[in-house]
């Protein structure tokens, strides 16, 4: 067995990983111990990044280069070089009738800084267009433009190693316990080692995060900038404001100070929905620390006021002067792996180059000057929603979208499904070939993923940590980096240009990109000319900025209170609180707050590949209070039809003490792959903050009622290892036969279910069950054989069963009408119990399950497999959580689940 060092391709963590592998297969993966990120730990996500490269897995990998001629026809395997010569001729051919910018490129915060760096030269210096923008927009754009406003550059001031040494930490937009989980075990170690340490929590909802804090503010969506307004004016009410540093350091305070004299702490608790005590503890809690430090994440990024939710929170900082030292500082967690990495070569349509400024003509010659070219284009172009705005009305008419999945992740799903069909050209370049935004894909490009691929990632911390390349590319799937490169020389040959590009694009290897990216930093903020793939490799990773001749990177920033303005002074920024883009009202009642399961990641296009990461949260479901469910008479597991202005999705509903009264919460996860409809993003509105450009994906306004039309369906299938140590059949195969019937039905939800022979399970509603459809469906999984398959139909009581026993196992189901033992059902597959008592009820009038045997419910800790029920009965029976650990070793792994299981505790002992 082999082992090479690497990064989690998934949050922005960034964890090291050390990658397992034999005979040109990934067999395993473990925490890397010598990386600053985690020091060997991982999370749920992280530590079965190996499952995501198992043998079954490859059915879901795009493979070869695939081509349409037409939208009539099915896409067809073709060579690389018809794939590119095509895309090519296509490109050249719009860009000649209507001008550069009637093509575009759409990338992601997955990509390698190296992949990103040759798009946005692609794009800007050969094509000459700015039309270079990706998914970081929807997730880390106002984070950007917060830092730019206020601090002078899109630099996070802190470190990992500042939890340490705060006094105080205040969380706020961001469930870290579960989004980024390892940044959370540094959080509880820094309490344990430090007890006087406060937490403060600023989230709507009680998450579990939330539920660890010493103080948990639960504001009303979107009122962030009246509570942070009010803060400060109890800082200034109070003298608690450090008037030598604002002097020194910063200016804009007078003019601030006049705006948030309104923001007295009893106005803020109306707008806030708070107590106006917390908002002056909270004050005095932030001012009067040792050392203050904030982390903060998409419910400060994702509202059409996103930046100046940044801003005000900054403010704080500058007005306190907790910034700038051990522990003190405004700290933005990065969602995705590398959004900093993409920042940092200017990967965004309204970015240049290593910080440097599109607006500014110096910036933009130096840029022109570094890459050869005449001159780079000063119009900023189109930002996520623009763009695809622009694709519908046919502004823009070919799309390049690489390694990320608009037609799950984009707000207003029914606009990005029309815009990419009303695309004249849309190419895919994926790693996996059943993401929703491959069914419109013109041109498919198959790309290396997680494992193949070669290059760098940056993380929140500023750490920039090597990428390698474990085993080799499946099929004739290639790196990001190099299909960018063949292209460009194609693309500038059509053009007139095939010199230039070839001048432009002479990389070998990421290496030589990453070289030319180092000396575009030179003399900038994010200076890494000190830096090289060895240093890297041979000491670890390291921190910009890192100049030539500098023996480390910098922990800290602006230690110095010299910031990087015109003036060397920070900005307080004149922050107003603003409404979301919609508000509830008698038609939509309710607040719907979205956010992220524990296990699963983005459009679940890696993560929905493994079964045991849909244990914790089995399917699509909408959290809400027990008061509004009571009001609309609900129960938890009854379907709801939730509907914005937008659009409408049927799914489960869920009692949830995490919220209050008046709003809902659905994880952001759920796509049309998984789900009937367009998925829950069908919801949500494209507003977007008109400095950041980021979209209002974390607030809509919805009504909820009972959804009981149609008769209710479930189909199960089985899998088991074989002899051949593979999974018979493949579950991913199942999932994708079955996939083709989501669209027929307003409820769906298609996930996986148990560990090592995983049951694909597809639960729906219809408004009728056409006999067809069931045979059809029978067929799929393989219930077609009257000889082999045991039935029971009784349409007077609405029953009708069908299964296929083999052996001692349940291997298939199908419920059609009566649907409620579905869940035992499930579990005797999971558990390959004995079929008898399966057999026996299956030829019975019988709907529950038998007496006694319920469903285990959801799994909390997914590396030991120890189910919540489980938990629940060991605490009633006054186990301890230390003696239950013990037994069952929950939460002694990973830890992702050590939050939960003391809120699980706490909740027995009340
Ligand atoms: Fe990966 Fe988890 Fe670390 Fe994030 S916290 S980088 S998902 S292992």
């Amino acid at each position: 067995m082999a082992e090479t060092k690497s990064t989690c391709c998934y949050c922005g963590v960034g964890c090291g990983v050390v990658i397992e592998h034999e005979a040109g297969r990934i067999t395993g993966v473990r925490g890397d111990p010598d990386h600053p990120a985690n020091f060997g730990r991982l999370c749920t996500k992280g530590s079965t990044l190996h499952l995501t490269a198992a043998p079954e897995t490859q059915v879901a990998r795009a493979l070869y280069p695939e081509l349409r001629t037409d939208r009539s026809s099915t896409r067809q395997r073709v060579s690389w070089d018809a794939a590119l010569d095509a895309a090519a001729e296509r490109f050249a051919a719009i860009i000649a009738e209507h001008g550069p910018d009637a093509v575009a490129v759409y990338g992601a915060g997955q990509l390698l800084t190296e992949d990103y760096y040759v798009f946005n030269k692609l794009m800007k210096g050969l094509v000459g267009s700015n039309n270079l923008d990706t998914n970081s927009r929807l997730c880390m754009s106002s984070a950007v433009a917060g830092y730019k406003l206020s601090l002078g550059a899109d630099a996070p001031p802190c470190s990992y190693a500042d939890i340490a040494h705060t006094s105080a930490l205040f969380i706020t937009g961001s469930n870290t316990a579960f989004a980024h989980p390892i940044a959370f075990r540094r959080v509880e170690d820094a309490r344990k080692a430090n007890p006087g340490m406060k937490l403060v929590v600023i989230d709507p909802r009680r998450t579990d995060t939330a539920e660890a804090a010493d103080l948990h503010l639960a504001l009303l969506p979107g009122t962030d900038i009246a509570l942070y307004n009010a803060m400060l004016h109890v800082m200034l009410w109070e003298g608690w404001v450090d008037r030598n540093y604002i002097d020194a350091h910063t200016e804009g305070f007078d003019a601030l100070k006049k705006t948030v004299r309104e923001y007295t702490p009893a106005m803020a608790a109306t707008i806030c929905g708070l107590d106006k005590k917390l908002i002056e503890e909270a004050a005095q809690i932030f001012a009067t620390s040792k050392a203050t430090m904030s982390m903060y994440c998409q419910g400060l990024n994702q509202f059409s006021f996103g930046t100046h939710n940044n801003s005000a929170l900054i403010n704080l900082h500058l007005a306190s002067g907790q910034i700038g030292r051990p522990g003190a500082g405004p700290f933005s967690l990065t969602g995705q792996p590398n959004a900093m990495g993409g920042r940092e070569v200017g990967g965004l349509a309204n970015l240049l180059s290593a910080h440097r400024d599109m607006a500014n003509p110096e910036h933009r010659s130096e840029v022109a000057a570094l890459w050869g070219v005449d001159n780079v284009p000063d119009k900023p172009g189109k930002s996520a929603v623009e763009l695809f705005r622009a694709l519908k009305s046919g502004d823009v008419k070919a799309v390049w979208i690489a390694c990320t999945n608009p037609a799950q992740s984009m707000p207003d799903q029914a606009l990005i499904h029309e815009a990419l069909q009303a695309a004249e050209f849309v190419v895919v370049q994926e790693a996996f070939s059943h993401t929703e935004t491959c069914t419109y894909a013109d041109l498919l490009l198959p790309a290396t993923t997680w494992g193949e691929k070669d290059g760098t990632v940056t993380n929140s911390e500023r750490a920039i940590s090597r990428v390698r390349s474990a085993v080799s590319a499946p099929g004739e799937a290639r790196h990001d980096w190099a299909i960018v490169v063949d292209f460009a020389r194609r693309l500038g040959a059509r053009l007139g240009k095939g010199e230039l590009a070839a001048r432009m694009f002479p990389y070998a290897k990421p290496e030589e990109i990453w070289n030319e990216h180092r000396e575009s930093t030179r003399g900038r903020d994010l200076d890494i000319t000190g830096l090289s793939y060895a240093t890297l490799e041979n000491v670890g990773p390291q921190q910009w900025p890192f100049p030539e001749g500098a023996s480390q990177g910098k922990v800290r920033l602006y230690e110095d209170g010299i910031f990087p303005t015109p003036s060397g002074k920070a900005r307080f920024v004149v922050t107003e609180h603003r409404i979301t883009a919609e508000s509830p009202s008698a038609r939509y009642p309710l607040h719907l707050n979205t956010g992220r399961l524990r296990d699963q990641w983005h459009g679940m296009s890696r993560t929905g590949l493994v079964a045991r990461l849909y244990s914790h949260e089995p399917e699509p479901m909408l959290h809400m209070h027990k008061d509004d469910m009571e009001r609309r008479s609900l129960a938890s597991g009854d379907l709801v039809k939730v509907k914005s202005r937008r659009g409408e999705v049927v799914l489960k509903v869920l009692e949830s003490a995490t919220l209050r009264p008046g709003q809902c919460f659905v994880p952001m996860h759920w796509g049309g792959n998984t789900m009937g409809g367009q998925g829950v993003n069908v919801l949500l509105p494209g507003d977007f903050d008109p400095y950041s450009k980021q979209p209002e994906l974390k607030h809509a306004a919805v009504q909820v009622e009972k959804y009981t039309a149609g008769k209710a369906l479930v189909a199960m299938r089985r899998t088991k290892v074989g002899e051949d140590g593979q999974l018979h059949p493949n579950p991913l195969a199942v999932m994708e036969g079955l996939r083709r019937w989501l669209p027929h039905f307003p409820y769906a939800s298609l996930t996986l279910a148990g560990r090592t022979a995983p049951v694909v399970v597809l639960k729906a509603r219809g408004e009728e069950l056409a006999p067809a459809l069931l045979e059809a469906l029978d067929k799929e999984l393989a219930l077609d054989d009257p000889t082999k398959v045991l039935s029971y139909q009784d349409s007077r009581k609405d029953i009708a069963k069908r299964a296929l026993v083999e052996g001692d196992s349940l291997t298939a189901v199908r419920l059609a009408g009566e649907t409620r033992a579905a869940e035992w059902l499930a579990d005797m597959m999971v558990q390959g119990h004995s079929a008898a008592a399966v057999r026996q009820w299956l030829l019975a009038p019988l709907t529950q399950p038998p007496a006694g045997q319920a469903a285990r419910g959801k799994v909390i800790c997914n590396c030991f497999d120890v189910a919540e029920d489980d938990i629940l009965a060991a605490f009633r029976a006054g186990e301890s959580l230390e003696a239950l650990q013990t037994r069952t070793k929950c939460g002694t792994n990973c830890g992702s689940c050590v939050p939960e299981l003391k809120r699980l505790r706490l909740s027995i002992s009340i």
